[in-house]
């Protein structure tokens, strides 16, 4: 059984995640919006992810005969000037994501909670990654600047996610 403070960690992870799934899903109408349709598709299939990640969090306090609470999700930002800024959001909310699963593992150790630390360690990988993907999608907007043709490419290049 998953302790108390255990438990409530792992609940408000759940809704962290909800959070960053609204996040990108709002990014990927932004971009949408703004005839970004690659990086729509991008952000939309970050989203999706991060459901999925609220899910399996969901799923690991159940088989601990945790109760899963689902809490409101808080509103979300509606509007970026640029793709660029849209990708600097991204990375500086992975970057907090990063955090706290750290702290969610530090508590799993001293807690001797090894289950937990095992579920853990597949989200300390996968945050690798999500900040090394979009540190990739960064490099290139700051080597595009704002030249149309480079943001079309782009665009397009971002919009086979998922589809290979
Ligand atoms: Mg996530």
């Amino acid at each position: 059984m998953l302790e108390q403070k255990m438990k409530i960690a792992l609940n408000q992870q759940v809704n962290a995640e909800l959070w960053s799934s609204y996040l990108y899903l709002s990014m990927s109408y932004d971009m949408g919006g703004k005839g970004y349709e690659g990086m729509a598709s991008w952000f939309a299939a970050q989203a999706k992810e991060e459901f999925e990640h609220a899910g399996r969090f969901m799923k690991f306090i159940g088989e601990r005969e945790g109760k899963v609470k689902l809490m409101p999700i808080e509103a979300v930002k509606q509007t970026w000037d640029t793709p660029k800024d849209a990708f600097e959001d991204t990375l500086k909310h992975e970057k907090i994501v990063t955090e706290k699963i750290h702290k969610l593992m530090d508590m799993a150790v001293e807690l001797k909670d090894y289950a937990t630390q095992n579920m853990l360690k597949w989200f300390i990988d996968e945050q690798v990654e999500e900040e090394d993907a979009v540190r990739n999608i960064l490099e290139k907007l700051q080597r595009i600047e704002s030249s149309p043709a480079g943001l079309y490419a782009l665009d397009k290049q971002l919009g086979k996610r998922g589809n290979d």
